[in-house]
């Protein structure tokens, strides 16, 4: 009798001890989910916001993450990405022809089960192999707009149920959403201090941070680097001529070409008055010449109508490679910083020699040294 009461008292202890253990467990997962959400809120700019996203969420039992951002105006993926170098291979972004088709029907709240691997099979990215069991979708809204979806994976049948409780899910879908549309903000205002007022091309402020930064990641890469500066030709006499105001809108006319020329990961910014400079990353002289030949020439063809006037322009353009400067990989982080300035000197020298030697070419300066 006093046997059996001992034993029964053992096990109930056993049994505190497990619910005991388990009350922990769940109050370390709260904890760090709390810390998870705040971080979240607070992250600082995109990269860090999909680091947190895409990497760490992990923590919380999930094998894999898709993260897929709705880009109706093809500004978003530019505001979220050019920030950083790395990609996140769970990252993507569907535009609007592609997003109506694909995002029409997705639902207002989160959804669990197996289902939503074969309907998303588009995001997750494989075909064949069936190595994700279960998934969570979690839909991205702000107002009654979808921005965005999230896709949380797992090669656990049981993780997600389709008769889960989703409550949790749609806090932290709704804490997403508020924080990526945050960062889309955060860059869009950033953005307006680094653009020029009247062209909307960077200012000169943002291109020489940018020339830095590209330029170190280029020494990293071992990938050649380009700078154009591209000078208006006369420009004085089509403001005498046709007035200030259609000097303007050259300019305007001239930054679109400009873009329509260059890759969207070029910079193309406002240097001064009517002088523009670009940055070709990742690109070597050749590529860069035809480039710069290619903008040189379609300036000269287009015949600009501008307030019942119809006008030609020319530029002038001058050309410096990185690797005209020979510069070494293991040259000193000081030699390293007067690399931009080293460039953009020889840009100007070639755009200097451009306009002695007759205007409307492209002139690449030999280096001396
Ligand atoms: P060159 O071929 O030697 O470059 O001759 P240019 O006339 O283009 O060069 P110059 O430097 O003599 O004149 C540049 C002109 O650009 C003078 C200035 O009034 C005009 N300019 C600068 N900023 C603006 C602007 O924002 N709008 C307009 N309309 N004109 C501008
Ligand atoms: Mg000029
Ligand atoms: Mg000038």
């Amino acid at each position: 009798m006093e046997e059996n009461r001992l034993e029964e008292n053992k096990q109930l202890r056993e049994k505190l001890e497990r619910l005991l253990q388990q009350a922990r467990r769940n109050e370390q997962t709260q904890t760090s989910f709390d810390e998870f959400t705040l971080s979240v809120v607070a992250a600082q700019g995109p990269k860090e916001l999909f680091e947190l996203l895409l990497n760490k969420q992990k923590q919380f039992r999930i094998d894999e993450i898709r993260l897929c951002l709705v880009d109706r105006f093809h500004e978003v993926e530019r505001l979220l990405t050019e920030s950083y170098q790395n990609s996140f291979p769970g990252l993507s972004f569907i535009d609007t022809e592609t997003s109506n088709l694909l995002i029409s029907d997705v639902p207002d709240r989160p959804v669990l089960g197996t289902r939503i691997l074969t309907k998303y099979d588009w995001l997750i990215g494989f075909k064949d192999d069936n190595k994700y069991q279960s998934a969570a979708l979690l839909p991205l809204k702000r107002g009654n707009e979808i921005i965005g979806i999230q896709l949380l994976l797992s090669k656990d049948l049981e993780r997600y149920n389709k008769s889960d409780g989703t409550t949790f899910l749609r806090k932290l879908a709704a804490m997403i959403a508020i924080s990526i549309e945050n960062c889309i903000n955060r860059q869009r205002t950033l953005e307006i201090g680094y653009q020029d007022g009247l062209t909307n091309a960077y200012n000169r402020r943002y291109f020489d941070e940018r020339l830095k930064h590209e330029i170190d990641r280029c020494i990293r890469n071992k990938t050649d680097l380009v700078c154009l500066f591209i000078d208006i030709d006369y420009f004085k006499k089509i403001n005498d001529t046709y007035g200030h105001q259609v000097g303007d809108v050259v300019l305007v006319r001239l930054v679109a070409l400009m873009r329509e020329q260059v890759r969207s990961s070029d910079i193309v910014a406002r240097y001064g008055g009517e002088e523009f400079a670009v940055i070709l990353p990742d690109t070597g002289i050749q590529i860069a010449h035809e480039v710069a030949e290619r903008i040189r020439s379609q300036v000269e063809q287009q015949k600009l109508i501008i307030n019942d006037h119809t006008l030609g322009t020319t530029v002038s353009i001058g050309l410096a490679s990185l690797s005209q400067l020979k510069y070494h990989i293991d040259t000193s982080e000081i030699e390293q910083q007067h690399l931009d300035k080293m460039l953009l000197g020889k840009a100007d020298e070639a755009l200097y020699q451009a306009k002695q030697t007759g205007r409307n070419q492209v002139v690449i300066k030999k280096m001396a040294n």
